[in-house]
């Protein structure tokens, strides 16, 4: 098992990643990456404070597509290349950015649910020993999922929940259920791994083993050099590897009706 595609790819236009267009379509290549996937924070009509703080712009939409869509054919014959975002699942807010998406080509949706409402109010990374905050997490994303606009939910065990084992069980199980219900895969997170912010975490993925969950790997790059660790990058497949499943090397393009 290696990183031969990677559906989860950020630009600068989020604000908190580095290098141009080009350098990061160039890393993916030189890495190896035979199908690459762009999935910048999403444009989202609504959101305010830190949410908004996180992603590009709605003006900046056109020039995303623009710019990707001339990468494609200048890298044509070496990387396949697909044009989608991360996004979260904010209740009231969701049907207006799918409105917004549905004049542009995205091809498709990753589910990134980093905070708990669009105006940014709880970063789910943060620890946290509260159950209701995981309850909170698990329910979006069961809501995102259920919505069956996204592909695959990147970092699904975002949430660091620090209490009690039992509880953590509870609510991550539900997670996975919905997941396999549902037929999308969950992300074992190479930026995560990587830089050992608490995801991927084992014991999410011992509940996603019990499942029977399909898996699917993703650099989350936020630079072009994070894509030129090849022993990093390997040690993480070998992590994944570990609980035994079945793991998605491409995601269907043609399932996803943004409009
Ligand atoms: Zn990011
Ligand atoms: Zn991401």
């Amino acid at each position: 098992m290696q990183f031969t595609t990677n559906y989860h790819t950020h630009t600068a236009r989020c604000g908190h990643a580095r290098g141009s267009d080009r350098e990061m379509v160039q890393a993916a290549v030189d890495a190896g990456i035979r199908i690459l996937g762009m999935a910048d924070h999403c444009p989202y009509p609504g959101v305010s404070g830190p949410a908004a703080g996180v992603r590009m712009t709605l003006e900046q939409t056109q020039g995303y597509f623009d710019s990707f869509a001339a990468l494609r054919d200048a890298f044509a014959g070496q990387v396949e290349l697909h044009i989608g975002f991360e996004a979260e699942y904010f209740p009231g807010l969701f049907e207006g950015m799918l409105d917004f998406l549905a004049d542009y080509p995205c091809e498709y949706l990753i589910l990134g649910q980093h905070f708990d409402s669009g105006d940014g109010g709880w970063y789910y990374g943060r620890p946290t020993d509260d159950e209701a905050v995981l309850a909170r997490y698990v329910e979006q994303v069961i809501r995102g999922i259920e919505s069956r606009r996204f592909a695959y939910v990147a970092h699904p065990d975002l949430c660091r929940f620090v209490g009690d084992e039992a509880v953590e069980r509870k609510h991550y199980l539900a997670l996975c259920q919905a997941a396999r219900e549902y037929n999308l895969p969950l992300e074992v997170n190479l930026l995560g791994y990587r830089d050992r912010r608490g995801y991927p975490r084992e014991s999410f993925f011992r509940l996603a083993q019990e499942v029977g969950n399909t898996l699917i790997l993703g650099v989350d790059a936020h630079a072009p050099e994070q894509f030129a660790d090849p022993a990093v990058m390997d040690d993480c497949c070998r992590w994944a590897a570990q609980f035994g499943l079945p793991m998605a090397a491409t995601i269907p393009m043609e399932k996803r009706n943004l409009s």
